[in-house]
């Protein structure tokens, strides 16, 4: 599987670019993971819109959802131009009623995910941890049957993500903090927590994100690299990840 870093900021997004949005590609399909502000734009530098095959969402915060109106216009408007008729689903959690309603559109349809359950999308099987934040929020991890990428979305740190991220081959962290800084009240990681399950779970590569617009956050991997001593990339628009085996 293919990972193609879109969005990558916590909160907002800075100058030419875009908070949390990730596409994961296998034999063909597209899965989208989380649509945050500017992602729409960032996106077709990369992927047609109507390329895209499934959405799946972490949480309903405006800096993983914002660009959810923007793409049903989107697919709105390609259904005019190329007559489109394709519905894309949008899986997400039913814990926001509000928020899970918006997501059903001309050309979208809300899926509600179970989060005790595996869910399959496409060639990617997906499970859940939900995450410590302030609202209700969901890290996924996802197999094509091969490797495993696990997502923590937005959380402060927890035990339970060891045993989660276990041997993963591709762990992506919220670091929306640097090390001498105490994420755990925002609901967010540091840099050293991250890299704490990135060793503890022994996993190959760790990618972090959600990154802080203060700071140099090259300082984020030197710090991360303290304590995990494996691969650790720095999220950037166009990072692209691959695994086959
Ligand atoms: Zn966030
Ligand atoms: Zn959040």
């Amino acid at each position: 599987m293919k990972l193609t870093v879109i969005g990558y900021w916590g909160g907002f997004p800075a100058p030419e670019s875009a908070t949390s949005c990730y596409l994961l590609e296998k034999n063909g399909f597209i899965l989208m993971i989380d649509a945050g502000s500017g992602a729409l734009s960032r996106l077709q530098k990369y992927k047609d819109v109507l390329d895209i095959d499934a959405l799946i969402l972490s949480h309903y915060h405006h800096d993983h959802v914002a660009d959810i109106g923007v793409l049903q216009y989107a697919l709105l408007v390609q259904s005019y131009v190329v007559g489109s008729k394709d519905i894309l689903p949008i899986y997400a959690h039913t814990e926001d009623r509000e928020g899970f309603e918006k997501l059903t559109h001309e050309y979208t349809e809300g899926v509600a995910y179970d989060s005790d359950g595996v869910l399959e999308i496409g060639p990617f099987s997906i499970t859940f941890l939900k995450t410590k934040h302030p609202v209700p929020c969901y890290g996924m991890r996802i197999t094509d049957g091969e490797s495993v990428l696990v997502y923590t979305a937005d959380t402060s740190y927890q035990d339970e993500w060891i045993e989660f991220s276990k041997e993963a081959d591709l762990l992506i962290t919220d670091c929306n903090f640097y090390a001498e800084q105490d994420g755990s009240q925002a609901g967010h990681m540091t840099s050293i927590d991250g890299a704490s399950i990135a060793k503890e779970a022994n996993v190959k590569e760790l990618l972090l994100s959600h990154l802080p617009q203060y700071g140099d956050i090259q300082d984020l991997v030197t710090q991360a690299g303290t304590v995990f001593k494996g691969e650790i990339h720095l999220a950037q628009e166009g990072l692209t990840w691959q695994r086959e085996k």
